[in-house]
């Protein structure tokens, strides 16, 4: 009998890693998928909504493909707990699933309780996050169109790591470039717990400075530790209280909700550790876990091109795993992040990560990968390019 494959979460690690699934196993493996949307919603280009360029159309792919053309099958259903010893999930609808090899990548938990009052203030509708890309991004830019020219649209940014280090300061450019065109005497406040920019500091300080002069105040090691709703003030941990319009407040974050409940995040109960050769749980035997909910190498950002980089070893892994197949695998993966900085002009971070058998972990490869010197056009060109490629390998 076929062994039965499950995949929890269609994003960036899961929708990939059933794809190849079948592709690496010539289309015999048996793999289901399992994710609560209907479509897929990317959140690379979102920032791109909030700031009110681009439409969540542009960036929701359908899961067709999956299934029609790979042989998928798809349950449009959340998985609510797993039972690692009996080797079965259960849906929220009530069925109960058997698996043999089960893929988790359920992206992130946003650890609400890290900033005080910031649960009721997200119930109240004063703050949201739009860090899942969907509804919220849409909303978050009602509440950008919504601010009185003047007012102050405050971001904050929880200690690394995170989802996606540069997605912050690229939304920061994104509503900064909405406010120059729409509400010039307004203003963007980033307060970010850490040190400095953690991603593409220069580039983003440039471009600060030079196409949205004044606009932008950057406040680093400012950790945001409470919010109240009805004044709309932020409290942190060591200056004066900041009041603002807009209250786009991160907070920190952890594995992907049912990891973290299912014990996997053995990580300061945070990440998943898992075995880079074949992203095995470190805490479960045949539970492989991918994208942002691990505990990453060094100097690997929790990204989308990550997760599907994951996707493939850990396919590759457990086909060749389930066959029999003799193998020494020495996994090399890439990474690119694209930064929009305006509707147009982007900049850009790339590495490569190779597995280091006396370490067990990646290390960037020296000399590999690099920065753009300059936004430009062209490289808004390649970021399209890049977004519809990913989404045709992951999806196609
Ligand atoms: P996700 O893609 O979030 O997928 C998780 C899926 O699991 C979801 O579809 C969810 O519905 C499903 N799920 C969760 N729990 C369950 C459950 N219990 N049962 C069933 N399904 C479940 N990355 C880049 O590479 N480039 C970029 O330019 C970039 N820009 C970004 C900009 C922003 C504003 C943000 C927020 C992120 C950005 N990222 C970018 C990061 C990227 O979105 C994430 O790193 C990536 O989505 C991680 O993939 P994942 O599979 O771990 O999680």
């Amino acid at each position: 009998q076929k062994a039965e494959i499950l995949v929890i979460g269609g994003g960036y690690g899961g929708a990939t890693a059933a794809k190849y699934l079948r592709l690496f196993s010539n289309n015999t493996a048996k793999v289901t998928l399992i994710e609560p949307n209907a479509s897929f919603v990317s959140c690379p280009l979102s920032n791109l909504v909030v700031g009110g360029s681009r439409t969540l159309a542009e960036l929701t792919s359908p899961y067709d493909n999956l299934s029609k053309r790979h042989g998928i099958k798809i349950i449009q259903d959340s998985v609510s707990s797993m039972d690692p010893d009996k080797k079965t999930v259960k849906l929220a609808s009530g069925k109960t699933l058997r698996y043999d090899k089960v893929i988790v990548s359920p992206g992130i938990t946003l650890m609400m309780n890290s900033i005080e009052g910031l649960a009721q203030a997200n119930k109240d509708g004063v703050t949201l996050q739009a860090w899942k890309a969907g509804a919220e991004t849409v909303a978050l830019h009602n509440q950008l169109a919504a601010m009185r020219d003047g007012g102050t649209f405050a971001l904050s940014i929880p200690e690394a790591p995170y989802r996606c280090p540069p997605g912050p300061y690229e939304r920061a450019c994104q509503v900064a470039n909405y406010l120059k065109k729409n509400k010039p005497k307004s203003k963007v406040l980033i307060l970010d717990a850490n040190q400095d920019v953690t991603s593409k500091g220069g580039l983003f300080k440039k471009v600060w400075a030079e196409q949205y002069t004044g606009m932008i105040e950057y406040l680093p090691k400012h950790n945001v530790t409470a919010v109240d709703a009805k004044t709309k003030t932020i409290k942190l941990e060591v200056q004066d209280d900041i009041k603002a319009d807009v209250l786009n407040l991160l907070p920190a974050m952890s594995a992907g909700e049912i990891a973290v409940k299912t014990g996997l995040a053995n990580s300061n109960g945070r990440w998943v550790n898992v075995n880079f050769l074949n992203f095995e749980s470190t805490a479960q035997k045949d539970i492989h876990v991918l994208g942002d909910s691990i505990q990453i190498a060094p100097a690997m950002p929790k990204s989308g091109h990550m997760a599907n980089q994951h996707a493939k070893v850990a396919a590759a892994a457990i086909v060749a795993e389930l066959s029999g197949w003799e193998v020494n695998p020495a996994p090399v993966l890439t990474n690119t992040c694209y930064s929009f900085v305006n509707e147009r002009e982007v900049v850009h971070v790339a590495s490569v990560h190779q597995y280091n058998a006396a370490e067990k972990t990646f290390k960037t490869v020296p000399g590999s990968g690099g920065l753009s010197p300059a936004p430009s056009t062209l490289e808004g060109v390649y970021a399209w390019g890049w977004a519809h490629n990913i989404w045709a390998d992951s999806l196609g």
